[in-house]
This record gives structure tokens, C-alpha cells and sequence, in this order.
């Protein structure tokens, strides 16, 4: 199947997924949203309300500031494809569940596979998780690291960044990275870095 047939069979899977209790807080699945043969795939944590509504991601206050980040770096969300680690929303926009985050891992798998892009960039450490289960985003953002085969770029999630002024900055300068680490993608080690190996007590990851 083509890149752009695959996403819609997945978005059209989840759509009437039954795998988790997000089935019941759903009134649209948000799968995802940008070409298939986009170069960047950004990955946030799951829909709130108004995605919930739309279906579509990042369409809420979050979304316009991601919209002003990628405008900086000459982007338009037209042009990069985003997603979310759930693609149901949570009720009352609260944090994905471990059996959650499981029972969706198949679909944004199978979107990192169909699109391939050259940079996952991970919005927050829901996503970054996925990739980085032991990292904290305030240790690791902006670095680009190679993991199984793909270049994965933390950074904080935007609605952090609305909620703590003095991380604009930082989010500004992650951002700004972007060209140039899209040009040098693949020249990057695949390593895990000593610091991510070691569990630390997964409780006290930081939110963003
Ligand atoms: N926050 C997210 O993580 N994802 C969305 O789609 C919207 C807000």
C-alpha cells in the first residue's frame, strides 16, 4: 500500500477503535493530520477538547503557538505531519494511561513506517517516552539522537511553554535547530547515550 493509503487505513481504524476505554470519551479519533511524504513528524500527547471536536491535532491554543514555532523556522503545518501518542482524547484532558499509551503504540508505529520521515521531533514526555522511556525532557530537549534506525528530537511540549513564559525562549532555540538538523538527519550516531540507560524512578520524569 502507498504511504497516504496506509494513514488512511489507520485513521480510519481508529476511528472505530475499540482497544482502550478512550473508545468512551471519543467523539472523534484525532489520528493525525500532513502529507505522508512529510520530512518532520511532530508527536504530542493527545487530543483535548477542541481536537476532540475537530478532529484534527493541535487545533486548539496549543496548536496556534506550534503554528508560530513552525512559522519561524519557515514552516507551515501544511508541510509536516502531526500526531499524537493517543489518538482518542483523554477525559478531561488528563494524563494517558500506561494501557492507553500500549493500545495506540500500534498506530503511530505504523505511521512512523508509512510516512518515514527524517525527523521525529517529540512534543513532551508522553512522546519522548516512546523513544526515550528513562529521559527527561529538561535534560535532553533539543538534541538530536538516533534511536532504532530514526532521528528523534525531543522538545517541550508548546502548552508548557504557554503555562511557563521563561520556556519560550528555550523552545524558540530548540525550534530554530530544525533546518539544519533535517539536512544532517541521517549522519547522526545511532546511540542511546549513557544518561538515558539508566532507569531513574519513572515517577518523577518532569511533565514537560
Ligand atoms: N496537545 C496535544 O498534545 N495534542 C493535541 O493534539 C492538542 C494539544
Amino acid at each position: 500500500m502507498k504511504p497516504a493509503e496506509l494513514l488512511t487505513t489507520i485513521a480510519e481504524e481508529s476511528a472505530a477503535c475499540t482497544l482502550c476505554e478512550l473508545q468512551h470519551s471519543r467523539k472523534n479519533a484525532v489520528p493525525g493530520a500532513g502529507p505522508p511524504e512529510a520530512e518532520i513528524m511532530f508527536i504530542g500527547e493527545g487530543p483535548g477538547f477542541h481536537e476532540n471536536e475537530q478532529g484534527r491535532p493541535f487545533v486548539g491554543a496549543a496548536g496556534k503557538y506550534l503554528e508560530e514555532l513552525l512559522a519561524g523556522v519557515a514552516l507551515t503545518r501544511e508541510q509536516v505531519f502531526i500526531t499524537n501518542v493517543v489518538k482518542c482524547r483523554p477525559p478531561g484532558n488528563r494524563d494517558p494511561q500506561i494501557e492507553e499509551l500500549q493500545a495506540c503504540n500500534g498506530y503511530l508505529e505504523r505511521q512512523i513506517q508509512a510516512i518515514n520521515p527524517k525527523v521525529i521531533v517529540t512534543l513532551g514526555r508522553f512522546s519522548m517516552a516512546h523513544f526515550l522511556p528513562n529521559a527527561r525532557v529538561s535534560q535532553v530537549h533539543g538534541k538530536a539522537v538516533r534511536v532504532g534506525g530514526r532521528t528523534i528530537v525531543p522538545m517541550y511540549h508548546p502548552a508548557a511553554a504557554l503555562h511557563q513564559p521563561s520556556l519560550r525562549s528555550v523552545v524558540q532555540a530548540d525550534f530554530s535547530q530544525l533546518p539544519s538538523l533535517i539536512a544532517k538527519a541521517n549522519d547522526i550516531q545511532d546511540i542511546t547515550p549513557p544518561s538515558y540507560e539508566k532507569t531513574e524512578n519513572p515517577e518523577q520524569l518532569s511533565l514537560f
